[in-house]
């Protein structure tokens, strides 16, 4: 039987900062390991053949109005800053998302246009972000019409993509996470710090595994060594319910499929993100020469396809929250509970929708706890 002090599974962002952490504050052994052939998860990212640095599982923009966060992650990285702009792709044409009042002109009329902003501006204030579902709701019948016009040409088909059924029956916290702009401010996110490690995530999470007293094991999962290692303390970032088996049903995920191409064109489109919420299978393409500003005569994109999760076929990349799987996970949290010395965090492990702001986040706050001893 190999024993080992600490075992950290899945060797994402919140494997890497508990690993990290236990190593350099407590000086403790710890073996990480992942049944990938990478570290880094799902921010993993390569460099293409052709120069360009690929985000491998789709477009990630590290965000946060933290500075503790911004400072702890600025030991292992430099920054590029970057402001993710999203067009989409609407009636034959790009239009800048999150809908704003620039996004006004340039799907009506000027006069129209003129007439609506002003009644935003007198409803809900410049500078307000107002949640799709919220403005279609609204007493006053031009905003409605808005609230419905910008539902049914952004949201309606996008997420009926993404998540596999009717947007009334997607968790409107999902929704709301791009709200309509009352402004002409077009930046996708608003935190402070908005920016992509210089040298990419996976040389960021690299730094913070470089520890004599970090081991770290790829292409193993927990499955195949579980019964032939013992630990005194087990970090888990894989889905809580494959670990219990599924004993008490399995928890939905959303799975993607990610098709990556060069092109030989020098841009592909205008903007890092284009969104395609009413036409074809994918939702959205990336082109990642955008996010480290880098020159190439070629480029590469990614085209995002959502795809059902299947256990053992693809990755369960999205945890799929909603009163009813939010009690199904409470029923694994609290089996978890009974486990003295073994912890689940990370978006898999939390089955929270998690950025990565809040993987890492909840992962020194777990750290935290352990060394006070409240854990
Ligand atoms: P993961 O990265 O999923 O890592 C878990 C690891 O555990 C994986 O490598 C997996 O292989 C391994 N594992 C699982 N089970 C086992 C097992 N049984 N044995 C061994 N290994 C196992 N966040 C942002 O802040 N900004 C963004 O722009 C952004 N964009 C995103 C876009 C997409 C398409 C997706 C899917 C997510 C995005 N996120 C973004 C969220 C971000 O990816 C996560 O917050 C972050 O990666 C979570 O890290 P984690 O370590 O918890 O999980
Ligand atoms: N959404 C949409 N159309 C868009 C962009 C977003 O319908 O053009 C909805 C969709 O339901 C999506 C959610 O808003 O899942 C959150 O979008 P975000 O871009 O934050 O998705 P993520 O990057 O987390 O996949």
């Amino acid at each position: 039987m190999h024993k080992v002090k600490n075992l950290v599974v899945g060797a994402g962002l919140s494997g890497a900062v508990l690993a990290e952490r236990i190593a350099t504050q407590l000086k403790e052994e710890v073996l990480v390991i992942d049944r990938r052939a990478h570290v880094a998860g799902n921010v993993y990212d390569f460099k293409h053949a052709c120069g360009i640095t690929v985000q491998r599982y789709g477009p990630h923009i590290f965000r946060t109005d933290n500075k503790q966060i911004w400072d702890y992650l600025s030991t292992f990285t430099a920054w590029h800053k970057f402001c993710l702009h999203v067009s989409a792709w609407v009636d034959g044409r790009y239009i800048v998302l999150p809908f704003n009042l620039h996004t006004l002109y340039q799907v009506f009329a000027a006069d129209k246009a003129a007439q609506l902003e002003k009644k935003l501006l007198a409803v809900f204030g410049l500078g307000a972000k107002v949640p799709v579902l919220q403005m279609q709701s609204n007493p006053d019948e031009d905003l409605r019409l808005l609230g419905q016009y910008v539902y049914e040409k952004i949201f309606a088909n996008y997420t009926r993509k993404q998540w596999g059924k009717p947007a009334q029956e997607v968790d409107p916290a999902v929704l709301a996470r791009v709200p309509v702009h009352i402004s002409r401010d077009d930046g996708y996110f608003q935190e402070a710090y908005q920016a992509i490690p210089a040298r990419g995530y996976t040389h960021m999470v690299e730094n913070m595994l470089r520890h004599p007293l970090i081991t770290v094991q790829l292409n193993t999962s927990f499955e195949q060594i579980k019964n032939n290692i013992a630990y005194e303390r087990l970090f888990y970032t894989g889905p809580i319910d494959a670990f219990f088996d599924c004993r008490f049903g399995p928890l939905p995920y959303r799975s993607l499929r990610f098709e990556i191409e060069q092109k030989n064109t020098e841009y592909f489109q205008p903007t890092a993100v284009v969104n395609y919420p009413n036409d074809f299978a994918f939702t959205r393409v990336c082109e990642h020469k955008y996010f480290l500003d880098e020159k190439a005569p070629v480029t590469v994109v990614s085209f995002e396809y959502p795809q059902a999760f299947k256990p053992g076929e693809n990755e369960p990349y999205y945890p799929i929250n909603n009163p009813q799987t939010d009690a199904l996970y409470q029923q694994y949290a609290k089996e978890a509970a009974q486990l003295p010395g073994v912890y689940f965090y990370g978006r898999l492990g939390g089955y929270k929708y998690y950025s990565m702001e809040q993987a890492v986040a909840a992962a020194l706050d777990l750290f935290e706890k352990i060394k006070s001893g409240k854990k």
